[in-house]
């Protein structure tokens, strides 16, 4: 299935599932006796704020726990900000969806229940010279144009046949699974320019470990349905999702935040970690335990005594970084669209548009509307400068979503940590990473804690599978 998601706009039944170690619901719902082992939690973005909610949930002394947050405000990629009654996500738009029912709705709950958020039919597209395609894109060939839907469905008939007549396996670098996927049709006019779009460097040094067995094979007979115009049910992962009415998503980490108090130290930078007993030190403050958010590739410089070896590990770990653009639209109503995908070179560096103003009516002044987009750029490269808005605004507008006479005023927002990339030695760089960490009871969690990648819901799943673990540490202690 060639999809994208949400998030990450590449594909997107991929996801990968940490090895925590998940425990019944009821581990921690169920009271512990107060274990007054003082917690260090380093991060106050969803994971570590979740974390801290189960913490207390299950029995945890709140005066017992302490969150570090670097930033003068709670949230980390789940922040929003509003510019002149405009609200976006800092970090692209984002849904919220999950497989796991009892965590969404604990995530609704925390942030005022059901009534709090608007519930939204996705309905997202491809945007392909001037027309719409479905989504996902093998189940809109057949809204491509003569040519590009011959090349599409020969492709795939012939990368199918051979996958059958020969029995090969999958290829280990992206470039080349993608083409023994979904043959060159595909390849060359949706994935690949699309996700060199997105991970900014060649494909073939993505690893295909992470797609290959989690995309299900798509039956034949759809993709020739879809070829000749006869609709197909495609995917149905995330056809319904949840947004706050008010607020952004922001809401979500704000509702986490807010019986959290002062326990919570903002614009709080977590600059050393040193071993001290059976516990740690967080800046030069004593802790029995301690779980970190923070980039795991950026902890040799954080915590003191890490092995080279391990060092070396950790700093290898590759990302990619995000700017977002708020566009500020005089426009009354949008089409009923969630969010867009733009594959063609042409159409610039965005490779996702979010209708933020259809997300929530709290999101624009009545009357008005506004886009999301989303530009990746390499972490550690400078962050993009004013050239960029002029190439963001020249590629949206030759795919025809915009004119610029429209526009009120654009905003923007960058991200250093947004995308954990998948290249060939992000499997043992990371296992050695967390391997050394949890010898040493130094807690990873979160997408760049744990360095996988969790949406907002994972991560929460994650941070209540370990307040269970570190309560039964409490209750056995
Ligand atoms: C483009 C994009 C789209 C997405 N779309 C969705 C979506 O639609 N739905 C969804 O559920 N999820 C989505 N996600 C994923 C979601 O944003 C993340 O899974 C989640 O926000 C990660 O939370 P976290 O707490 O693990 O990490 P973070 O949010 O990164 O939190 C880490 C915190 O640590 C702080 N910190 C860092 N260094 C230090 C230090 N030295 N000292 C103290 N504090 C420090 C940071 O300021 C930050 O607040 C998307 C992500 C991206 C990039």
């Amino acid at each position: 299935m060639v999809s994208t998601v949400g998030d990450a706009a590449t594909l997107s039944s991929q996801r990968r599932f940490p090895p925590y170690r998940a425990l019944p619901p009821s581990s921690v719902s169920r009271p512990s006796p107060p274990s007054h082992l003082k917690t260090a939690i380093l991060g106050a973005g969803v994971s570590g704020l979740a974390l801290a909610r189960f913490l207390v949930e299950g029995g945890h002394d709140l005066d017992d726990l302490t969150l570090f947050e670097a930033a003068p405000v709670i949230g980390g990629l789940c922040r929003s900000k509003t510019v002149d009654g405009f609200t976006y996500d800092v970090a692209g738009g984002h849904i919220l969806f999950s497989k796991d029912a009892g965590v969404m709705q604990w995530m609704k709950d925390v942030a005022g229940g059901d009534e709090a958020f608007v519930r939204r039919d996705r309905n997202t597209k491809i945007r392909f010279d001037d027309r719409w395609v479905r989504y996902p894109f093998e189940n809109g060939i057949g809204d491509l144009p003569k040519q590009a839907n011959f090349d599409c469905l020969q492709g795939y008939v012939q990368a199918w046949h051979e996958r059958k007549a020969s029995g090969s396996t999958a290829p280990s670098d992206f470039k080349s699974w993608i083409r023994w996927r979904f043959g060159d049709g595909i390849a060359e006019h949706f994935m690949d320019p699309y996700n060199e779009k997105i991970w900014k460097r060649p494909l073939e040094d993505i690893t295909s470990s992470w797609v290959a067995g989690r995309v299900p094979d798509a039956p034949i007979e759809d993709v020739l349905r879809a070829a000749i115009g006869i609709e197909t049910d495609g995917y149905t992962h995330q056809a319904i999702f949840y947004y706050p009415k008010k607020g952004g998503f922001q809401a979500i980490t704000d509702g986490m935040g807010s019986t959290l108090g002062a326990r919570i130290r903002l614009s709080t930078r977590v600059e050393s970690v040193v071993r001290h007993g059976e516990g740690w030190r967080v800046n030069g403050e004593d802790f029995d335990r301690i779980v970190s958010t923070l980039p795991l590739n950026e902890l040799p410089d954080i915590v003191e005594g890490v092995p080279d070896g391990v060092a070396q590990a950790m700093r290898g770990l590759a990302f990619n970084s995000i700017v977002c653009y708020l566009v500020a639209l005089d426009r009354p109503e949008h089409p009923n669209l969630s969010w867009v995908y733009l594959p063609q070179r042409k159409q610039g560096p965005v490779n996702r548009v979010t209708y933020m103003s259809n997300y929530a009516p709290g999101n624009a002044p009545e009357g008005q509307t506004s886009f999301l987009f989303e530009v990746t750029y390499p972490g550690g490269a400078p962050e993009p400068d004013i050239a960029l808005e002029k190439e963001v605004l020249a590629g949206v507008e030759t795919a025809g979503l915009l004119k610029r006479d429209e526009i009120l005023f654009t905003d923007r927002s960058t991200s250093r940590y947004a995308y954990v990339v998948y290249d060939h030695d992000l499997d043992a760089r990371r296992a050695q990473s967390i391997d050394w960490c949890e010898a040493n009871g130094l807690h990873p969690l979160g997408r760049f804690g744990h360095y996988d990648y969790f949406n907002s819901d994972q991560c929460t799943i994650a941070a209540k599978a370990m307040a269970g673990r570190l309560l039964e540490v409490a209750r056995k202690g």
